[in-house]
Order: structure tokens, then sequence, then C-alpha cells
């Protein structure tokens, strides 16, 4: 794939060839297998010869269910273009790259993960300011019009959650750590219970699977587990220590996938020094699942933190549909300064437009269990439920982020999962979806269930 356009969108240069407007419709019926297909017509109009101000715009515009034909498109874009480069410059992370230190597995910190930093209340996310700007500025048009825009999130539902599980440490030594805990602080019961619990089912230490999927069954929900296909001991030492080849992975995986969870890739450690490529992990866990994997979650979010170009780029090539790796490492929040999905590739859009006509998403990750507390149930409980209220108030998605491997090692997460489940399901507002359902509607769903109007019919 060529990168001119990317390279244009980081430098702030225009791209070598100008690009290329698309034409083609949308099919009226997007089945799962087509995921990756065309999406609304109208949504990638890079009509302007400014490839971030485009970008910038495109976002803003699908974040505001706005669907503008080719001349709307590049008066807004002369018009909000410092808004839009502002958007464009925080979802590539580029305020990131700029003078950036690093940590020791090389990822780069940001001031938002500083332990030192104390945690205060989650702030808005900067684009969904921008978009208010940018409404306000628009009002004199009329494909800004409310009845004329798509809505965010199905009808119906105010805000989108996802639930995924990165599977790291599926079988750990049995420990007692936690009963320690609750012994030392005088809760004698709990310790019993504590102590008890593993040692009921030694081999089942850190096999999760049926505790999470139990919960989240009770509720109706599906959630995405992302698996590793490269041991340790075939690679790094921060890799997994599992082999998703043994027959107790195999039947796992086939279960989890035959039931209507989600598969994805939990990418290996050293996949941005491509090893092993990430197209060959792809083709790996595609072949023992016998279906397409839609997404991937870096492992140790370990993306190539220099230039997160190349890292999309490997997984737009490897034929993957979303990313969820843009969190935080310490806390909840936006990483991206977005509560919503968005596109990667911006640069892209001729390749997209003249061949695979193919999209990759975002949907960042925005609250796991390593951002709570591990021994303090109440605050553990309180940060979930404050990120879920917040996510709702801005009417945003929340991709949550739970490990394998802490069911019974870590009770304050287990507890906050619990209550993050049952307040989904008391909130009919609350849209809980597999991060590929939730890809599709971002990019067809939400724009076919728009009224149609004179211009796309
Ligand atoms: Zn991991």
């Amino acid at each position: 794939m060529s990168t001119a356009g990317l390279d244009a969108l980081a430098t702030g240069r225009r791209a070598s060839s100008p690009p290329v407007i698309a034409t083609g419709r949308a099919p009226r019926h997007e089945t799962d297998s087509r995921l990756c297909g065309e999406s609304h017509p109208f949504r990638h109009r890079y009509s302007a010869n400014d490839t971030e101000t485009s970008y910038g715009m495109s976002q803003i515009t699908a974040l505001a269910g706005v669907a503008l034909d080719p001349d709307e498109f590049a008066v807004v874009a002369q018009r909000l273009s410092p808004i839009a480069r502002r958007a464009a410059r925080r979802l590539s992370l580029r305020h990131e790259v700029t003078g950036a230190l690093f940590d020791e597995h090389g990822r780069a910190i940001v001031s938002s993960d500083k332990p030192n930093v104390p945690a205060g209340p989650i702030e808005e996310p900067a684009l969904h300011r921008l978009l208010r700007v940018a409404i306000d500025r628009s009002r004199d048009m009329e494909a800004w019009r409310p009845d004329r825009r798509a809505p965010r999130w199905p009808t119906g539902k105010r805000y989108a959650v996802a639930l995924t599980h990165d599977v790291d440490d599926a079988e750990r030594p049995v420990s007692y750590r936690p009963a320690i805990r609750y012994l030392q602080s005088g809760d004698v019961r709990r310790a019993y219970w504590e102590f008890r619990s593993p040692r009921r089912r030694p081999a089942s230490a850190g096999w999760d699977f049926d505790d999470f999927c139990g919960l989240e069954d009770r509720f109706g929900f599906r959630s995405a587990w992302y698996f590793s296909v490269v041991p340790r001991r075939d690679a790094h030492p921060c890799d997994v220590a599992y082999d998703i080849r043994r027959r107790r992975y195999r039947s796992l995986v086939a279960r989890l996938d035959r039931d209507g969870w989600e598969i994805g890739l939990h990418s290996s450690y050293a996949t941005r020094e491509d090893r092993p490529p990430l197209r060959q992990q792809v083709d790996r866990l595609q072949q023992q699942l016998a279906r397409r994997v839609f997404g991937v979650r870096h492992h140790y979010l370990r993306w190539n933190a220099n230039d997160p170009r190349r890292s999309w780029c490997a997984q737009f090539d490897a034929g993957l549909a979303y990313d969820t790796s843009v969190g935080f490492l310490r806390r909840p929040g936006w990483r991206a300064g977005i509560a919503a999905p968005y596109h990667l590739l911006p640069g892209a859009a001729p390749d997209i437009v003249e061949a695979p006509r193919r999209e990759l998403l975002e949907l960042p990750m925005t609250l796991a269990d390593m951002h709570l507390p591990t021994d303090d149930d109440a605050a553990a409980i309180a940060i979930a439920l404050e990120h879920l209220r917040r996510t709702r108030e801005i009417g945003g998605l929340a991709v949550l982020n739970w490990h394998v491997g802490h069911w019974h090692g870590t009770p304050a997460w287990r507890r906050a999962y619990e209550a993050v489940c049952e307040t989904l399901a008391a909130d009919r507002e609350a849209w809980v979806a597999l991060p590929r359902t939730i890809c599709h509607w971002w990019r067809v769903g939400r724009w076919q269930s728009r009224r149609p109007s004179r211009d796309d019919r």
C-alpha cells in the first residue's frame, strides 16, 4: 500500500498525487463476511488538496453523522480548516511522537500515564468539543440539520459499549495472595472463601473463560477475546506462555466462536519489529478458526510508537477491519481524544478507492482492569461506573478490556466487572455489542438507517 498520503499527513505536506474522490455506492445489504466492504458513498470525499484537513474534517463529519457531497465538503473543509487540523493531529497521535519519552517496552509515555500525575476527573474528549464548534459554524448548511444526520448509535441507544478480553495468562499457578491480603486486613470470612476458590479447582486457576462467559451470558451479552498465536518459547520472553495450537485451546476457541463470542488477534510483543509479521499471525489464527478475523489488539499496547502509521498500515495490509489498542496504560480515558470509532488510514483514501475498497477503524480502548486498584473493591467499582457514566453523558463508545487470569486472583477487578455488567443490563439506552458489529454499524449501518434524501436515493 502506498504511504504517500500518510506521509503527507504526518509531515503536513501535500500528497504527491491528488486524492481521489470516491464515487461508488454502498451496497444496501451488508453481511458479516463483507464487513470490510464498501461504506457509505459520501464518506470518503477527499476533495480538498490538503490531506490533513480532509482527514480531520471527514472524522468530524463522521462523528456528527453528516454526509457531504464534494462541493459541500470543500466548503466545510475550508471553513473549518483549523478545527480539522487539530482533530487530525490528535487522532494520528502526532502530539505523542514529537519529543516523546519511551518506557522500557518502547512505548511513548504520555502525560496521563505518568505515575506521579494524580488521577483527576476524566476530561471531555477533545474531538467532541471540536464537533460542537463545527456544528455551531455549520448551522446554515442543509446537511448539518439534525434530521439529515445519521444517528450515532442504533435507535433508542444513547451510547455503546464493547466488552473485550486480552488472553495473556490463562493458566497461572494457584495464588493465595488475595486470601493473605484479606487475612491481613482482618476479614477472615473473605480470606476463607478466597483461599478455597482456587484450591477447589486447581486445574482452572487463571482459566476464567467459563466465569466471564457465564456472567456475560446471564445478561445476554457477548464479548471479544483476543488470543495470541505466538508463544514465548518461539519468540520474546514477554509473549504469552500458552500455545493456541494445543487441544485445550483449539476446542475453547471453537466453542467461543460457535456460541457467538468474537475471536480476535492479540498480536505478539515484537510485532512492530515484524517478529513475526502481522499478516502471518492473522493467517495463523484464521486458519485455526476457519473464518475471518476482524480485529487486533497489540500485546502490551505495543504499536510502533515512533511511527504509529507503520502499525496501522501492517494491519490494513493483513486485511483487518479494526484495531482496538489505542488506550492509556494506567488510567481510563480517550487517548486519541475521541469516544467513538475513527479511521486510522486517512491518506490511504486513493488506495481504498482504486483497489480493495477497505477501511481500518480504531475502536479506542477506554477502560481496562489494569486501570483499577487491585486492593480496594469500592474504589475499583466507582472508577468503572464513573467511566460508563461519562461515556453515556457524551453519547460515546467505551471499549472495556478485562484480562483473563485475574478472576480469582484480583477480586476487586472481578467485582468491578460484575458491577459494569449489572449497570449495563439495567440501562436500556446502553448498546452492548461486539466490536465487529460496532465496526459494521459505524461504516455502513448508521448511514443506511438515515432517512434517504434526494441526493443519495
Ligand atoms: Zn497482552
